[in-house]
């Protein structure tokens, strides 16, 4: 057995052939599937015409660990207690994907982490989109990619594919194109290896990432962009008595990202809105207003907050286990997210309109 996705529920022990139906019958088809979902999700179905199980939580919380087990045995997830020797070597398979500036690698350490959700965090305008443009080209220049240890790449040659989620209808072949062409790359095959899904609804959103390990596997992605997380969800549970369902079915989504950027050994990157706030100045936006509340920001990994600043932009890391706070300048031009001295360098005669 090689990969994760041949773990099948058949091989879970205790687990009888009745029971195997009903977890299929909820849209459960994998040992994966059943280790990044919640019980009380599966008791209470979904709106993708999946049955709820049948069972009472605590044996559905039992399948659930059981299923976490598999994987933990399969050397995918964490085990409960592991040596810190252990984790370094779970690291060590690290993959970090550029973003196309110096200085905001810097502030990530390198760029976007794989086995890691990094959140953007940002108003309109502030270059979110931007950075999720400039990753899908990036992400083929890294040079940490090509270089770790006994990390068994996918793709052709070094261009990595990339699950791209769109949820706003921003994605924008023509701007990919452009970024890798003023960055040397070849954009057809870049072009080739970016897997665009238009989202329309939250349920559909929902449905994507239930089932987001299974495209992995089949796209082989090792980058996952989503842009954004929020904005249909924040749309259609406007309302105060909608609240708590929404940040429910959210909870649901980041959850089983968490689990799956560690199964896959992916990166997860998404963009997060900021709440307006009335009679604040524009461009001083306060951070921990970012929408979804601690759902998200508890899920995230890595939580960066873009600014306008001018022309240029400032990046402050919000958040993360092993990054000081800190902030950097980075702008966006042809090549999309670039450093600030590139910039000044190639667009001199572009100093107007800011
Ligand atoms: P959001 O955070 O709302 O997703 P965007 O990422 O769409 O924001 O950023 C939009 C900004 O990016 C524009 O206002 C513009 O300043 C900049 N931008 C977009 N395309 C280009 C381009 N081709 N060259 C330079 N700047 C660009
Ligand atoms: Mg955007």
């Amino acid at each position: 057995m090689s990969h994760v996705s041949d773990l099948q529920l058949q091989d879970l022990p205790g687990v009888e052939p009745y029971m195997i139906s009903k977890l299929k019958r909820a849209g459960i088809q994998s040992v994966t599937d059943l280790a990044v979902s919640t019980p009380v999700e599966l008791i209470a179905g979904d709106y993708a015409d999946n049955s709820p199980i049948e069972a009472d939580i605590e044996t559905v919380f039992q399948l659930v660990t059981k299923a976490k087990k598999a994987l933990m045995d399969f050397g995918v997830l964490d085990k409960e207690f592991c040596s810190g020797e252990q984790i370094l070597e779970k690291r060590s398979q690290l993959v970090r994907f550029t973003t196309g500036s110096k200085d905001l690698d810097t502030l990530l350490k390198g760029g976007a982490e794989s086995q890691a959700l990094t959140e953007i965090i940002g108003e309109f305008g502030s270059g979110k989109s931007q950075l999720c443009h400039t990753l899908c080209v990036t992400a083929n220049n890294t040079n940490q990619q090509r270089n770790v240890g006994g990390q068994k790449l996918v793709g052709n040659g070094n261009y990595i594919n990339i699950i791209f989620i769109d949820t706003e209808n921003t994605f924008r072949p023509e701007r990919v194109h452009q970024i890798a062409e003023a960055r040397g790359l070849d954009h057809e095959e870049i072009m080739k290896k970016i897997f665009v899904c238009r989202i329309h609804n939250s349920a559909q959103l929902e449905a994507v990432i239930k089932n987001l390990g299974k495209y992995i596997e089949q796209y082989e992605a090792r980058l996952v962009i989503i842009d954004s997380i929020i904005s249909l969800h924040r749309a259609e549970y406007s309302g105060r008595e909608t609240l708590a369902e929404r940040q429910q079915r959210l909870n649901i989504m980041l959850h089983k990202l968490v689990r799956l950027a560690e199964i896959y050994n992916v990166a997860v990157v998404y963009t997060n809105q900021v709440q307006s706030q009335p009679g604040v100045p524009f461009g001083t936006v306060d951070p921990t207003r970012a929408a979804g509340g601690n759902i998200i920001a508890h899920a995230s990994t890595y939580r960066i907050f873009l600014r306008k600043a001018g022309r240029n932009r400032i990046a402050i890391m919000l958040d993360s286990p092993h990054h000081a706070y800190g902030q950097v300048k980075f702008t966006i031009g042809e090549s999309g997210v670039q450093d600030v001295e590139v910039e000044k360098v190639s667009s001199s005669n572009n100093e107007s309109g800011w």
